[in-house]
C-alpha cells in the first residue's frame, strides 16, 4: 500500500472574519488536497503561540521555502510527530520563527488531506473508535470587552447553553432563537439600537455588564418558556484584558468600577447566584492560579474554564491540575500552534477530568475543522458563536456529522 506522505505544500495570504491577513495552506497527500486557514485572537494570552514571525506575515510565508523540503515526504498519518518536526524546525517556545499560524495551517491541512486520502472524516481519523458525542453549543449572544466598541459592556462574552436539548439541531435552533430574542430585548431598551454586533456575532449594545445580564437572562427565559427547554447562562470575563498589574485590580472602565481580586471573587459569586451561571471562563487573569483554585473550591457545579491561563499548553494545564485551579479548559488549536500539541493537551485534560471546551477565535475563518476537533477530543461544549458565516461553518458541520452518524447523543454535562 502506498505510504501516506506529504507530497506538496503551498501557502498563501487570505483574510479572516475581521479582514485581517491570515495564512492558508494547501497540503497534498496521495493526490488529495487538505486546506486550512488559521484563525486569530484579539484577547490573546501572554503565553500562546504567536501568529507570525516578528517581521510579519510575509516573513513567515517566505521562510516556508527554507524548510518545506523537511516536510515533503514526511508521514502525514501522525499529527504528533508532525508537531514535533514543526517544533524542531521552528526552534522557539512559541513558534515565533515560522509563525503559529503557519504551524496551525500546515498541521491542520495535513490532517485533512490524510483523512481525505483514507476516505474517512477528520473526527473519525482522530478518534477511530468513538464514542462520538455532540458538544453543547455555547453561543455568544452579547459581546463586550475587546470584541466590541467602547459603549459595549466590559465583560467580553455573554454566553448561553441550551442544556435541555436532545440533539444538536435543537441546540442550534434554541441558540438562534435566543440570539434573535436578545435583539428584541435590546430594542425595547433602546429603540435606536443600530443592530451592531461584536467580532463573534453577539449583539453589541450600549449597556453595562449588569444590564447585559438582565437582557440575556430575560431573552433566555422567554425562549425557554416557548420551547420548554432549560437554557443556562455563562460568561467569558477575559479577565487578563481587565487586569491592571500596577493597581493589582480588575478595571471595569465602562462601568467605572475597580475590583480587587477579593472583590472580583465576590462579584462572580453574586452573578452565579443571581443568574444561575453554569460556565465561567477566565474569571481571573492569566497568572492567577491561586484565585482560580479558590473559586473552584467554592463552586463544584459550575464549569470554571481556563483560556488565557492555560493557552492550550500542557505544561500550564498540568500546573493548574496540580493546584486544582479550574475544572475545565478551553481548547484552541492555534494557541498551541499545532494539532498534535492540542490533542496532547486534550488527552491530559480528560485524564484529569477537566471538561474540554473547543473554541473558535474572535477572528475566524470559514473552515469547519473545529466541529471535528470538538468531537474527536470528546469536548463537552463547542464555543463558536451563534450567527455569522465563519461561526456557522463549524455549527453546520456538526449537523452534517450528526446526520452521518444517524443522530448522535449529546455530551454529558456535570452541572
Ligand atoms: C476568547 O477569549 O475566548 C476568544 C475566543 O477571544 P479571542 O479569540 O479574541 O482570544
Ligand atoms: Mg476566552
Amino acid at each position: 500500500m502506498k505510504k501516506a506522505c506529504i507530497e506538496a505544500i503551498k501557502a498563501r495570504i487570505c483574510y479572516d472574519s475581521r479582514g485581517n491577513e491570515s495564512i492558508e495552506v494547501d497540503v497534498k497527500v496521495n493526490s488529495f488536497i487538505g486546506r486550512a486557514c488559521a484563525p486569530k485572537g484579539a484577547s490573546t494570552g501572554k503565553y500562546e503561540a504567536v501568529d507570525f514571525n516578528p517581521k510579519g506575515i510575509e516573513a513567515s510565508l517566505k521562510l516556508l521555502s527554507d524548510y518545506s523540503s523537511k516536510l515533503i515526504g514526511f508521514d502525514a498519518s501522525d499529527p504528533y510527530s508532525l508537531s514535533q518536526l514543526l517544533r524542531e524546525i521552528d526552534g522557539t517556545e512559541n513558534f515565533s520563527r515560522i509563525g503559529g499560524s503557519m504551524a496551525y495551517a500546515i498541521s491542520m491541512a495535513t490532517a485533512e488531506a490524510f483523512s481525505k486520502s483514507k476516505g474517512i472524516p477528520l473526527y473519525k481519523m482522530l478518534l477511530p473508535n468513538g464514542p462520538y458525542l455532540m458538544p453543547y453549543p455555547l453561543g455568544n449572544v452579547l459581546c463586550g470587552g475587546k470584541h466590541a466598541g467602547p459603549g459595549a459592556p466590559d465583560i467580553q462574552e455573554f454566553l448561553i447553553c441550551p442544556l435541555g436539548v436532545k440533539n444538536i439541531r435543537e441546540g442550534l435552533k434554541i441558540n438562534i432563537a435566543v440570539h434573535k430574542e436578545v435583539r428584541k430585548q435590546i430594542e425595547k431598551k433602546d429603540p435606536y439600537f443600530t443592530g451592531g454586533k461584536g467580532d463573534e456575532g453577539g449583539w453589541a449594545p450600549y449597556v453595562k455588564d449588569e444590564e447585559a445580564f438582565e437582557l440575556v437572562s430575560s431573552a433566555s427565559q422567554i425562549v425557554s418558556d416557548v420551547f420548554g427547554v432549560d437554557i443556562k447562562l455563562g460568561v467569558d470575563f477575559a479577565s487578563s484584558s481587565l487586569w491592571n498589574n500596577n493597581e493589582k485590580a480588575y478595571i471595569y472602565n465602562r462601568s467605572k468600577v475597580k475590583r480587587s481580586p477579593g472583590e472580583q471573587l465576590d462579584f462572580i459569586m453574586e452573578l452565579v447566584n443571581k443568574y444561575h451561571l453554569i460556565y465561567l471562563e477566565d474569571p481571573f487573569h492569566e497568572e492567577a492560579y491561586d484565585e482560580f483554585a479558590e473559586l473552584t473550591k467554592k463552586l463544584s457545579k459550575v464549569y470554571i474554564a481556563g483560556d488565557d491561563i492555560f493557552v492550550t499548553n500542557t505544561y500550564r494545564l498540568l500546573k493548574g491540575i496540580k493546584m486544582k485551579a479550574g475544572n475545565a479548559a478551553i481548547l484552541k488549536v492555534n494557541q498551541a500552534g499545532t494539532l498534535g500539541d492540542a490533542l496532547n493537551f486534550a488527552e491530559n485534560a480528560r485524564k484529569h477530568n477537566y471538561a474540554l471546551i473547543t473554541s473558535h477565535r474572535s477572528g475566524d475563518t470559514s473552515d469547519a475543522h473545529l466541529a471535528h476537533i470538538a468531537i474527536a477530543t470528546k469536548s463537552k461544549m463547542i464555543k463558536s458563536g451563534v450567527v455569522g458565516g465563519e461561526r456557522l461553518s463549524k455549527l453546520n458541520e456538526l449537523l452534517r456529522i450528526d446526520e452521518e452518524l444517524s443522530g448522535c447523543g449529546m455530551a454529558k454535562l456535570e452541572v
